[in-house]
């Protein structure tokens, strides 16, 4: 059960909770500037900016925001990027936007279900070749369930495997794609040459805090992701749910030091004597609704990983890491981390 929980939280946690700074016990510094204003219509394709159109699917949900945005690269002979859910009638929809117009290309940020599921019904309407990065043969997610009993990965047998730097040219667009692993291994975003622009599906959303939930998220893979993104010259990034984010590497510098503080509170919370996860959630958590109890000890267990991984922090008993060990600062570093935290 514990690994269907995992799947069920691990893409974003519902706002003015662990996202937003009334709701953490530090409340005093900078949180990352979450907005959730978004104009759209569904069924729709929208038109953001020349060569890039925006479809919003109709699975709105406490993880899924409005639903997952379908996004249509150039016109005339088109790129579909994430086809979005199996379920509903939105290609049928998208597809009927398209009037007059050739899907040739399906690209793919990450094999989640809210984003591949209708990649199958597309490829049969369609004859598109697909792009994206396979998951490897050993995943632990392949086959696990959401919380509505689905799949929670639909992969996709790709037609054409895309590597970091690897590019896709259609048409009159072309997009380089970013590995950026953290939130899901085969995790790709997709820079559009010529026009300083970024899809950065689940790895960076501009409503909330992406969730990283072991074994499926791995923190210091996705801290390192965001590093790489801050040298970019985008002045805006289209995410998978959500509108768009301006300043966009102002935005990433935010969310990594929202990271850090994280590890600072829970090197704090160490120091002080704690040595479980469901000790460190309230203490760093305050005031946290119950239902997001599972998703907020996710997110300390993936921390408590990338400290450990990086010697500040090691567990009490042998063995592999698991959410029920006890766990203690190791050294002079772990508790240098500790000073970051903020003072009661
Ligand atoms: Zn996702």
């Amino acid at each position: 059960m514990f690994l269907l929980t995992i799947r069920g939280l691990a893409r974003s946690l519902p706002p003015n909770n662990l996202a937003h700074g009334q709701s953490l016990k530090n409340n005093n510094r900078e949180a990352p500037s979450f907005h959730r204003q978004m104009e759209f219509e569904y069924g729709v394709l929208q038109r953001l900016q020349p060569g890039l159109r925006r479809f919003v699917c109709h699975n709105p949900g406490p993880f899924t925001f409005k639903g997952t945005n379908t996004y249509v690269l150039g016109e005339g002979e088109v790129a579909v990027v994430d086809p979005g859910p199996a379920r509903g009638e939105n290609v049928a929809r998208l597809l009927s936007e398209l009037r007059g117009e050739k899907v040739t290309h399906i690209l793919i940020t990450h094999a989640h279900s809210d984003h591949t599921g209708a990649v199958a019904e597309l490829i049969s309407r369609t004859n598109a070749q697909t792009y994206g990065r396979p998951r490897a043969e050993d995943d632990p997610a392949r086959n696990a369930k959401g919380p509505s009993g689905s799949n929670f990965v639909t992969e996709v047998a790709f037609d054409n495997i895309l590597s970091d730097g690897g590019r896709v040219r259609g048409d009159g667009w072309e997009v380089e794609a970013v590995h950026t692993p953290g939130h899901a291994p085969d995790h790709l975003c997709f820079r559009i040459q010529g026009q300083k622009t970024l899809l950065s599906g689940d790895h960076v959303m501009g409503w909330n805090t992406t969730v990283i939930a072991p074994p499926e998220g791995h923190m210091g893979s996705y801290i390192g992701a965001l590093e790489r993104l801050m040298d970019g010259d985008e002045t805006v990034y289209y995410p998978g749910h959500g509108g768009a984010i301006s300043e966009p590497q102002r935005f990433v510098k935010a969310l990594v030091l929202h990271r850090r503080w994280r590890q600072g509170d829970i090197a704090e919370g160490l120091r002080s004597g704690l040595t479980t996860i469901d000790q460190l959630v309230p203490k760093i958590y305050a005031n946290l609704q119950p239902d997001l109890a599972g998703a907020a000890a996710l997110a300390v267990f993936a921390q408590l990983e990338l400290m450990i991984e990086k010697g500040l922090v090691t567990t009490k008993q042998p063995g592999p890491i698991s959410r029920h060990q006890e766990f203690v600062l190791t050294g002079l570093e772990g508790e240098r981390l500790a000073e970051l935290a903020c003072p009661d």
